[in-house]
């Protein structure tokens, strides 16, 4: 036993190590990146799909390495959780989306819109509220102008907590949306209880919607009731103008993905913007 315990040990620890080692020199990194400003926002647009305007930007991290290559957040985002550096890289999130929506008002894009990701776990120190609000005097963005992206699967921990806080936040004037909808288990009534107004459809059930009719039901059902309840739907992952017109018969509300425009920088975005209109 003790001889199996030991091989087990030898085959299965040099990856285990090799890994937790990457996460950690990350997170090392991570703090002084942050306070350096070496964190970086691209933004993407969503589109109205009834008038084809441009309604709202989400805002999208990115972090840039010496190298030019990229950290994207699918893998610094868990680190910076368990790390506990997510509040101070989300207020920056928040800072930064706010100025630049704030300055695009002001030069022409009047009406635009920021759409900014939140972990759960911003929730956890009650702060958040007083965040946000920060955020946005500095800026002098109108709350209007703010939404804010929840990520479906996480909200059943520790509901109480998370909808006082939503719901004080929403009172503000702030757009709450629900992300990533349809792969976690709160049902659309459940929903109501985070005061939110939209709900994104992941994008494994847009890629299929062509293909699979299977999805394509679940996908009308989830609009359909969506919109009985008074929410918008927005189908996050549109690549294709097929996808884009089985969507709008469905009456899907909005749309993102690289059909229109991958996340760019705020300068292509602007000139994207300023091209079309
Ligand atoms: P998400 O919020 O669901 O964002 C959508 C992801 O899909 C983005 O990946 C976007 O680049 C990508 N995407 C958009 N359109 C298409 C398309 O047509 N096809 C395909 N294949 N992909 C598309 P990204 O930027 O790598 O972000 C991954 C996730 O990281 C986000 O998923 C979000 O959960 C998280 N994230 C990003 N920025 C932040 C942030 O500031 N704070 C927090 N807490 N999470 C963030
Ligand atoms: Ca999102
Ligand atoms: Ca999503
Ligand atoms: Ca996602």
């Amino acid at each position: 036993a003790k001889e199996d315990g030991r091989n087990t040990f030898h085959h299965y620890h040099p990856q285990l190590d090799k890994a937790s080692d990457e996460k950690f020199k990350l997170l090392q990194l991570m703090r002084p990146a942050i306070r350096a400003n070496k964190f970086i926002l691209n933004y993407q647009p969503m589109i109205d799909l009834t008038t084809g305007d441009q309604c709202v930007v989400e805002a999208l991290l990115r972090w840039p390495q010496e190298d030019g290559s990229f950290v994207g957040p699918d893998q610094f985002i868990p680190i910076a959780e368990q790390g506990g550096l997510i509040n101070e890289l989300g207020a920056w999130v928040l800072q930064e989306a706010c100025l630049f929506c704030a300055q695009q008002r002001q030069t022409g894009l009047e009406n635009l819109r920021i759409a900014v990701n939140l972990s759960v776990m911003q929730f956890k120190d009650g702060c958040l509220q007083s965040v946000i609000e920060h955020a946005l005097s500095s800026a002098n963005l109108p709350a209007e102008a703010l939404e804010l992206e929840l990520t479906e699967s996480l909200l059943i921990d520790d509901t109480e907590h998370i909808q006082k806080q939503l719901l004080a936040i929403s009172q503000l004037g702030i757009t709450i949306a629900i992300d990533d909808f349809g792969t976690g288990y709160s049902n659309l009534g459940y929903l109501r209880n985070f005061n939110a107004s939209k709900l994104k459809i992941d994008r494994s059930f847009v890629r299929s919607i062509c293909t699979s009719k299977d999805d394509e039901n679940l996908v009308s059902a989830i609009i359909g009731m969506a919109g009985n309840l008074g929410l918008l739907t927005v189908a996050e992952g549109i690549e294709d103008k097929a996808s884009l017109e089985k969507l709008t018969t469905l009456g899907c509300d909005i749309g993102q993905g690289y059909y229109w425009s991958k996340p760019v920088a705020g300068d292509e975005l602007i000139s994207l913007i300023s091209k079309e209109s």
